[in-house]
């Protein structure tokens, strides 16, 4: 046979099929077959190849950054000494390494839903306070930082909880119940706001209560009154592009440092 083209090949197709029409369901299943075969093969280019955009990704950091600071690269090799623990949210549009051009070597992160530290707690909260521990006690951080951001889903998961306190996830509503009197806050101090407003103050209010938390850290609550190590509240908002940086003055004031 060894047809030309694809025309010509349905042409001798259909001609058998006109003399043999009790081919028909044969042919239908075969071409069938074919035209799957054809659809894998020529797969979407665009489509979404989660390997190959790993390997792009890695290659592309390897080449521009790695290979082009072996300096940097060398001494991290050796160690590292970074200034800042950051806690921040897992939300894929907040990475602190993006939005404040942390270095590798730079800053020691936990992300976790709604950028919540929770308090002390050794069975509970074990994953966050080994983090704390090793940063505060072993890299000897100097800042930690609590970095809240614009419509944080963990945050409007926190105000929505009914007053009943009844929830329906397994893990999220409870994780975000370490913030809850940020929203008790929110909730007598802004209730004339509308809900979207109450989270955007809730964020920045669950920092401070993270910031409060930490200090239930006794190697934390050491060293900020040792002054080797100074706490700060940060709000990302993407939505306008700010970056609001706060400091907790945890220093008695003097009104009640005389009284
Ligand atoms: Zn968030």
């Amino acid at each position: 046979m060894g047809y030309e083209s694809y025309e010509e090949a349905i042409a001798a197709l259909s001609e058998l099929l006109s003399d043999k029409a009790d081919l028909g369901s044969v042919a239908a299943a075969k071409i069938k077959q074919i035209t799957a075969e054809l659809e894998a093969a020529a797969a979407d280019p665009t489509k979404f190849d989660p390997v190959k955009r790993i390997e792009t990704g890695f290659l592309h950091f390897k080449k521009e950054k790695y290979e082009k600071n072996p300096d940097l690269y060398g001494a991290l090799a050796k160690g590292q000494s970074p200034k800042f623990l950051v806690f921040a949210c897992s939300d894929s549009r907040v990475c602190p390494s993006h939005i404040l051009d942390f270095q590798p070597g730079e800053a020691f992160i936990v992300r976790n839903i709604a950028n919540m530290v929770p308090p002390y707690d050794k069975t509970k909260y074990s994953g966050v306070g080994a983090a704390i521990e090793y940063a505060v006690l072993h890299l000897k951080v100097e800042n930690i930082v609590v970095i809240g951001h614009s419509c944080c889903g963990g945050i409007k998961g926190l105000m929505s909880i009914p007053d009943d306190g009844t929830t329906a996830s397994d893990f999220i509503e409870n994780w975000v119940s370490i913030c809850a009197p940020a929203k008790t806050k929110v909730k007598s101090e802004c209730n004339e706001l509308s809900f979207s407003e109450q989270c955007h103050n809730c964020e920045k209010e669950a920092v401070n209560v993270s910031l409060g938390n930490l200090l239930t850290y006794p190697f934390v609550r050491e060293a900020v009154v040792n002054k080797s190590m100074a706490l700060k509240g940060a709000h990302y908002d993407f939505v306008n592009g700010k970056f609001d940086l706060w400091n907790l003055d945890f220093q008695i004031s003097p009104t009640l440092a005389t009284a």
